[in-house]
């Protein structure tokens, strides 16, 4: 037995080897670090998984990757197999496991993965006595704007996207039931649930999508509790096929909310109906919540979207404008994306501003109204130090000019000022050391990393410097 586990192992760390070379960091820390060997009993690898939705995930985007990877360990006659950990969130029933095989030699678009018959939600009659919902006008809530079409997709938001995608297909069907999307204010949680909702109304009118704010929610409960009617309050969600529940963070503390939204999960999630969650932060993180509740939430899939990266917020920018019937210079596009890197909605809002204002000042949208619109805005909002505040505070000390930070000199007195500037873009900005590298010129972003530690060091050795950056830093006040 003992030799058995250690051959797994190293078994699967060979796979590992081969794996790395082909999949980048992240989701090789996603996908494979959480990845168990499980046992090795003669040519078949078992490796556990967390979920259902792992093993399918695999599947779909990995096969030929650890088709190579067990060539490579085991040889062709390798095979592997997978032990899903099937966690119902029951506290009396522990995780079970089953295990898939998967198809061997993997065959170009190798058909579905048989799914267990009893991983299927169970039918149970509803034990409401409903009203006849025939003739009854039911609002969605939905707002039309928000679809998959206008809803970039990238590397920030895949997963969430993807589960959105399948969901949206087949309400109530995948195992990403409920489907909790997470992640900070403004990077799309609220569009991707509208879509999800929008697109099933689409295909099936007769659904009763609903979408709530859990705010709306709460306060619907609140006068249910001062009407004597939260039988009636129950009763109407427990009629709903689809419910996308908003911001669920807001649940916290409101115990008997939760009370009544458990009673209400679980009815739906017995008879097959979708729950769409959203939340601004991981379900690890939601304190306040019930256990009962949270463990609830890992019976689906919980997935996050990421601060968009560069590629994905020049393609925001350009739906955008496209969306608005603009054309500007990709050249402006690609500052405004370098610039801005805190989430859609501000980028949204920045675009929107430049159109309005090259309208209302009947002005061509370059990149010196990009400039002074983002100028205004910056300053508006609570992050006061950016990037060209920083870099016209560096310049005025050293009484050198913009194009000579941006410029190719090498002269002493100007690479100074150029890498302090940087040193105070990587202190006091988000932006990436690329972007950082963008706003000098176009420069490397190892030209902007040898700038940053040459700073560092000087601080640490050179008094002199260290006073100048100290007398610096009282113009950006403090680091957020
Ligand atoms: P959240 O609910 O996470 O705070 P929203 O869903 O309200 O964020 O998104 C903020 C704004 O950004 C909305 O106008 C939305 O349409 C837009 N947006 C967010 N993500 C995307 C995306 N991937 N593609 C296009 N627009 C997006
Ligand atoms: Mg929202």
């Amino acid at each position: 037995m003992q030799t058995a586990i250690r051959d797994a192992k190293s078994v699967w760390q060979e796979c590992l080897k081969i794996i790395r070379e082909y999949v980048p960091d992240q989701s090789f820390k996603t996908w494979f670090e959480p990845i168990v060997p499980a046992r090795l009993s003669g040519n078949t690898l078992t490796i556990q998984v967390p979920s259902e939705f792992f093993y399918e995930w695999l599947e779909e985007n990995y096969v030929h990757v650890l088709r190579r990877a067990i060539d490579h360990a085991i040889g062709r006659q390798g095979m592997l197999e997978y032990a899903v950990i099937v966690d119902k969130g029951d506290d009396k029933k522990p995780p079970m496991g089953y295990t898939v095989p998967n198809q061997r030699p993997a065959p170009q678009n190798a058909p579905a993965p048989q799914k267990k018959a009893n991983a299927e939600p169970e039918q149970l009659r509803n034990p409401f006595e409903l009203p006849d919902l025939d003739g009854l006008e039911l609002t969605s809530y939905l707002n039309p704007i928000y679809t998959f079409e206008n809803y970039v997709e990238g590397d920030f938001n895949r997963l969430a996207r993807s589960a959105g995608h399948a969901v949206a297909t087949k309400p109530g069907v995948t195992s990403f039931n409920p489907l909790l999307i997470y992640g900070g204010v403004g990077l799309g949680k609220t569009h991707l649930a509208q879509a999800i909702g929008n697109q099933i109304k689409a295909s099936d009118a007769g659904k009763f999508v609903l979408f709530v704010s859990t705010e709306k929610f709460m306060n619907q409960f609140v006068m249910a509790v001062r009407n004597n009617s939260i039988q009636n309050f129950t009763n109407f969600y427990l009629q709903i096929d689809v419910l996308i529940l908003d911001d669920v963070q807001f649940l916290a503390g409101k115990e008997r909310t939760q009370e009544t939204f458990f009673h209400i999960f679980n009815h739906l999630h017995q008879t097959g109906k979708q729950i769409i969650m959203t939340s601004d932060r991981p379900p690890k993180d939601l304190q306040g919540l019930q256990d009962r509740l949270l463990s609830r939430f890992k019976w689906g899939l919980s997935a996050d979207l990421q601060m968009p990266d560069l590629e994905s917020r020049i393609a925001i920018i350009m739906k955008k404008l496209h969306g608005d019937g603009v054309d500007i210079d990709y050249e402006v596009i690609e500052y405004l994306a370098h610039s801005i890197d805190t989430n859609v909605r501000e980028l949204e809002g920045v675009v929107v501003s430049l159109i309005a204002q090259a309208t209302l000042l009947r002005r061509e949208i370059d990149m010196n109204l990009a400039r002074q619109v983002l100028r205004n805005i910056v300053q508006d909002s609570e992050r006061e130090v950016t990037i060209e505040t920083i870099m016209e505070t560096i310049c005025q000390h050293y009484k050198t000019t913009l194009q000579d930070m941006k410029g190719k000199s090498r002269k002493k007195e100007l690479v100074f000022p150029r890498q302090v500037a940087m040193y105070f873009a990587k202190e006091y900005t988000d932006l990436s050391l690329k972007s950082i590298g963008y706003h000098f010129g176009g420069r490397d972003h190892s030209t902007v990393i040898h700038a940053i530690q040459t700073i560092s060091e000087l601080k640490e050795h050179n008094k002199d410097v260290k006073a100048q950056l100290l007398e610096l830093q009282k113009n950006f006040g403090k680091r957020n």
